[in-house]
């Protein structure tokens, strides 16, 4: 049992990559010993930090820092209402940072506070895109050539256009600017894409692909099951947690293994995909459902019903998130895959120990804890800044706006 006490709770915002990125920062009363965890919800960061500053940290200092599960039901319950993606990731920024202190404290990295690894690897898919099929092609072979063995293949932005390509497309006069994507015309050309990719890549290399909730549940039916000659590995959030409802019909129509969770914030809107065996693969973003104490519980409910977890892994993740669900994907026997974007140079000098990538795996380190630190000083040389995320502003071909 430690004694030791909860000094301090920033909040570090770097952008190393472009991306926006929120790190929280717990210092406690011992000198040098101090946990890091990720609360980037890059779109919203600036939120996040004021629920850390103004509401977490004042709840915080002067608590001990060994009783993580309490502290967390604290950190959730406190304000009353609960389960929002800015409090949800606000929690986990300290959430991960306490169990990267009781690492520390232990002496063993996480992972060997949750049961040891059962795997010493994380197996890992990453994103082909491409413009055209043949970019996608192209790209796809690249990432063969260093190793990857699961690929997740795209056309254009999620099937879309930026800035002026709705002319090209038939919108009503007076249309507004945006991420324009006709559903008819992304499915065919995704299905033509697969058709190239699999006849002249065959079989070796698993395919993935995202619909990224873009799709209505009868337009997401036909897609899956005329991508079933192409025998995707799985085919990702093929419908919004809103349409959930519609999974079960999904689901009967097609053998194409699902995955389904990312845009999750909620614990209701997974017990009936879970309890219902309708996917294959949860998918949802650590900090966004509060950070890998509920991803534990979680990934045991999941173990249960034999679905494995493929935790949301893109380049809005910050490496000390990154390296906290690494930490479960080696410990977790129902991990089934990781989401991997490819860490920058300038990440890995602002992040020294993110986590190392070879061969298609990323590998945990053995240091205490989670096992990566921030160097504050290179992390201020990559200042935040609001930035306009127009492939969020997505539109229908009739003007429509429509989920990204
Ligand atoms: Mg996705």
């Amino acid at each position: 049992m430690s004694l030791t006490t909860i000094r301090d709770v920033r909040v570090i915002l770097t952008a190393p990559a472009g991306i926006d990125l929120a790190v929280v920062k717990v210092e406690t009363g011992e000198p040098e010993l101090y946990g890091l965890g990720c609360a980037t919800f890059t779109q919203r960061y600036e939120a996040v930090a004021t629920a850390v500053r103004e509401y977490l940290r004042p709840l915080l200092v002067g608590r001990r820092v060994d009783a993580i599960e309490d502290t967390w039901h604290l950190m959730m319950n406190s304000g009353y209402w609960r389960n929002g993606p800015v409090l949800n990731n606000a929690v986990s920024g300290v959430d991960e940072a306490l169990w990267d202190i009781k690492g520390k404290q232990a002496g063993m990295p996480v992972y060997e506070l949750w049961g040891g690894c059962c795997r010493p690897a994380a197996t890992l898919y990453t994103h082909a895109e491409g413009a055209t099929s043949e970019e996608v092609e192209e790209h796809a072979r690249a990432l063969m050539a260093d190793g990857y063995r699961y690929i997740r293949c795209q056309l254009g932005i999620y099937g879309g256009h930026m800035g002026g390509a709705q002319q090209q497309l038939s919108t009503p006069k007076a249309a507004l600017e945006g991420a324009y994507y006709d559903p008819g015309q992304y499915t065919r050309a995704t299905l033509s894409m697969f058709e190239r990719l699999r006849s002249l890549l065959g079989y070796e290399a698993e395919l993935l692909h995202d619909v990224h909730e873009r799709l209505t549940p009868a337009e997401a039916i036909r897609f899956a099951c005329d991508l079933e000659p192409y025998r995707l590995f799985f085919l990702e959030d093929p419908l919004a947690p809103e349409d959930s409802a519609w999974l079960a019909n999904l689901r009967m129509h097609t053998h194409t293994p699902l995955a389904m969770g990312e845009l999750i914030t909620n614990p209701a809107e997974w017990m009936g995909l879970i309890q219902g065996r309708l996917i294959d693969y949860l998918r949802v973003h650590v900090s966004q459902i509060g950070g890998v104490s509920p991803a534990r519980k979680l990934a045991a409910l999941c173990e249960a019903y034999g679905i494995r977890t493929a935790w949301h892994g893109p380049g809005d993740l910050s490496p000390v998130g990154a390296a906290a669900q690494l930490h479960l994907d080696v410990s977790c026997h129902n991990f089934g895959i990781q989401e991997t974007a490819q860490f920058t140079e300038a990440e890995r000098e602002v992040f020294p120990g993110t986590p190392l990538i070879e061969n298609g795996y990323m590998y945990p380190n053995d240091r205490p804890g989670l096992g990566i630190d921030i160097d504050e000083r290179a992390a201020a040389r990559y200042p935040c800044r609001r930035r306009e995320h127009k492939w969020l502003q997505a539109r229908r071909p009739d003007g429509s706006a429509a989920r990204p």
